[in-house]
């Protein structure tokens, strides 16, 4: 069994969101240049929440709650964590902070279903707060990989300047890029090395 199978359509729905939080609302770097996370100041917070629910293919009819914002923001900083301990593969710290986030979220696995969809499994309540049933999901999800063969598929990006994370959802397993920008930077500095030297 590969890789790519083994992470259902909702384990991977769960894991794609999580990579869209953390890459939209952690600073650090990206692609190259500094990258600053929305900072206390309301609008950007609740901006830049409501663009990565658009970004995951949920976009909110209207602008966010800010309480719930500032949660989701903090919350993304804890599943950097994640990643970044999977990436350095202590998976020993992964899994400390994937149990603390699962308390704190209080994730429970339930099956649910949409008008005319078939059952499928959700990890939070219904009525869930948008940070908390996002986050206990997200919890869930980096569980699934972390509790399994595919601990080694959470990443962060190898190209200089840039601490974007990713999730490698390809057959081999070798991805080691946040983007194909990313990627094609690190090609062209290597050919210019090769020329120069
Ligand atoms: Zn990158």
């Amino acid at each position: 069994m590969t890789g790519q199978v083994s992470f259902d359509s909702h384990a991977r729905s769960v894991l794609t969101a999580s990579v869209e939080y953390v890459n939209r609302l952690t600073p650090g770097y990206s692609g190259g240049t500094p990258y600053s996370a929305p900072t206390d100041d309301p609008e950007s917070v609740t901006s830049a929440v409501a663009d990565a629910l658009t970004a995951i293919g949920y976009p909110p009819a209207s602008r966010p709650p800010l309480d719930d914002s500032r949660r989701l923001v903090q919350l993304a900083q804890r599943m950097r964590l994640v990643f970044e301990a999977a990436d350095a593969r202590d998976l020993d710290a992964a899994a400390t902070e994937i149990n603390a986030l699962l308390r704190d979220t209080n994730a429970r696995p339930q099956l649910d279903r949409g008008r005319d969809r078939p059952w499928s499994l959700h990890f939070h309540g219904p009525d869930e707060q948008l940070a908390n049933g996002w986050a206990a999901g997200c919890a869930a999800g980096l569980a699934l990989a972390v509790g399994s063969d595919l601990a080694g598929r959470l990443g962060v990006c190898a190209a200089p300047s840039c601490d974007r994370v990713f999730v490698d959802m390809s057959k081999n397993g070798q991805r080691r890029f946040c983007s194909p920008q990313c990627q094609s930077r690190v090609k062209a500095a290597a050919h210019r090395a090769r020329q120069a030297g």
